[in-house]
């Protein structure tokens, strides 16, 4: 049912210490795709993301390019919303950590957690890894070094710092995470790892001294605040929190982030909102990672590469619908170029573009480009089953699901062609209602697609839309595209909407 719920969503905001590359690209892409199929649902869509710009990482890395780290930020937040745009990322809002609003929200939380009791001053000692920004205990360091930065000296520190009272939310915590309908973790399968977390917290420290460029802790200003509530408090300061009308976008309907950050977004940040009478968040996503080569593409873990030439290769429509397609959203899942340019090929340029040109085209050559009112026949059948099956797909989150019901009506499409053979009917007088329905049902399958794929590919989507000449601009919400009838529309055959990939020869 079409409903105008409230939906609001966010992804991990992305840390400021390098620009955007493709490992970031794809939780993006998808918590756009995710935004994009509430709003074909009707909801009230509220899509944040944003950048992480404290920290130790940020200073040094600003005091290596010569620059203060707010002009290091602020370039580096220009890069990202510049890269997301280019992506076709719709999202509403882009919060920065550095920005007035989040200051206010980050002190009110810690004004509300220092009333409930749950702050308090304590010695912090340890391993301390300066690449990492965090502590380590002595079983995550390989030969006396962190495992992810060899390179670096490892520091011994002690230090007098805040406290968050994390342990007394353990019960509280439990049974959120055990809560059935709706689930807090999900995919579900990850709620077991999250369990044993809950079950082994400690108290976590969250602030740090020495350290200049962060938000300076409410009456204690020789201490900063520690990532932990800073970063993840960017989810409420981007609903105008701590002002009353923020439960209007507040609690955020899902937090969409890496499966390697759940302890902090199920089981810190609850616990925060818990302690600061805020509600919490009603569920998270966990998704995997993308490999390439076998490693997981980060730039901490060396293996990266410009966006650019990914979004180059065959466009950011044809990025967003090969990263969605090819990665499981529940799982892990590795990028290649090889990969990406048969894809393209075989679903974009073959499958679902040259449908689009030999049915738009036989709509011309036959029926001067007007769609005939004709009988329903097969073919409408399996489009109405898409529709069904895609629908269980994405409201289940599952992503390349949704776009497979989609691509399989395409397949079912062509191969309707293939048997009807309008070509033949075209000759026989006779068949003439025959040869109506065999294209009312195909230009009606392109549409049913057309609606489908817009999460994915909005832009070429909308162009598809364009050509069908339905005479309306906008696409019908889901619950409309049972009852589209082409009938009457004038087509407009064009060029090939995904031109087909000739790598150059050697
Ligand atoms: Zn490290």
């Amino acid at each position: 049912m079409t409903d105008g719920k409230r939906f609001y969503i966010t992804t991990a905001i992305d840390y400021a210490n390098g620009p955007p590359h493709l490992g970031h690209a794809l939780e993006k892409v998808g918590a756009d795709a995710m935004a994009r199929y509430r709003r074909l649902l009707g909801q009230r869509v509220h899509f944040v993301m944003g950048l992480d710009e404290h920290g130790q990482k940020v200073a040094q890395t600003a005091a290596q390019a010569g620059v203060t780290p707010q002009e290091w930020t602020d370039g580096i937040a220009a890069r990202f919303r510049q890269a997301w745009a280019e992506l076709g990322i719709g999202n509403d809002d882009f919060i920065r950590t550095t920005e007035p609003r989040h200051r206010a929200a980050v002190e009110e939380m810690i004004r509300r957690m220092q009333a409930k009791g749950d702050l308090y001053r304590a010695t912090y000692a340890g391993y301390y890894c300066v690449g990492c920004e965090a502590y380590k205990t002595e079983d995550e360091l390989v030969d006396g070094r962190c495992a992810l930065h060899p390179g670096r000296e490892i520091e011994w520190m002690e230090e007098e710092d805040w406290f968050f009272r994390l342990s007394a939310y353990r019960e509280p915590l439990l049974a959120l995470i055990d809560r059935v309908d709706p689930p807090f973790v999900q995919p579900v399968a990850r709620r077991n790892e999250v369990r044993r977390m809950v079950e082994e917290i400690k108290d976590i420290s969250v602030s740090r001294s020495l350290m200049p460029w962060g938000i300076p802790w409410p009456g204690d200003p020789q201490h900063t605040v520690y990532v932990w509530i800073d970063a993840l408090t960017n989810y409420l300061s981007a609903t105008g929190f701590p002002d009353p009308s923020y439960t209007e976008t507040w609690p955020a309907s899902v937090h969409v982030i890496g499966k390697d950050i759940t302890r902090f977004h199920c089981v810190y940040w609850p616990a925060m909102l818990m302690s600061a009478d805020v509600p919490v968040q009603e569920s998270v996503w966990a998704h995997g990672f993308m490999t390439m080569g076998g490693g997981k593409i980060s730039k901490s873990a060396g293996v990266s590469f410009t966006l650019e030439e990914a979004v180059e290769r065959h466009g950011a429509e044809a990025l967003r619908f090969y990263l969605l397609r090819e990665i499981p959203w529940d799982g892990d899942g590795s990028f290649s170029f090889d990969r990406f340019d048969e894809r393209y090929n075989a679903d974009l340029a073959n499958d679902l573009g040259n449908l689009a040109n030999r049915v738009l085209s036989m709509v011309a050559k036959y029926r001067d480009a007007i769609v005939q009112p004709a009988a329903r026949v097969e073919l409408d059948e399996h489009a109405d089953a898409a529709v069904r099956q895609y629908r269980a797909a994405m409201d289940a989150n599952l992503l390349h699901e949704g776009v497979a019901s989609a691509m399989r009506l395409v397949s079912q499409a062509n191969a309707s062609v293939s048997v009807a053979a309008p070509w033949k009917l075209a000759k026989d007088p006779e068949q003439a209602a025959a040869l109506d329905s065999v294209l009312a049902s195909l230009v009606r399958s392109l549409a049913v697609a057309a609606v489908l794929l817009s999460p994915f590919m909005p832009q070429r989507m909308a162009e598809l839309w364009r050509r069908l000449g339905t005479g309306r601009a906008e696409m019908p919400l889901l619950d409309g595209v049972g009852a589209i009838d082409p009938a009457g529309w004038a087509v407009e055959p064009g060029e090939p909407l995904f031109p087909r990939y000739e790598p150059a020869k050697a």
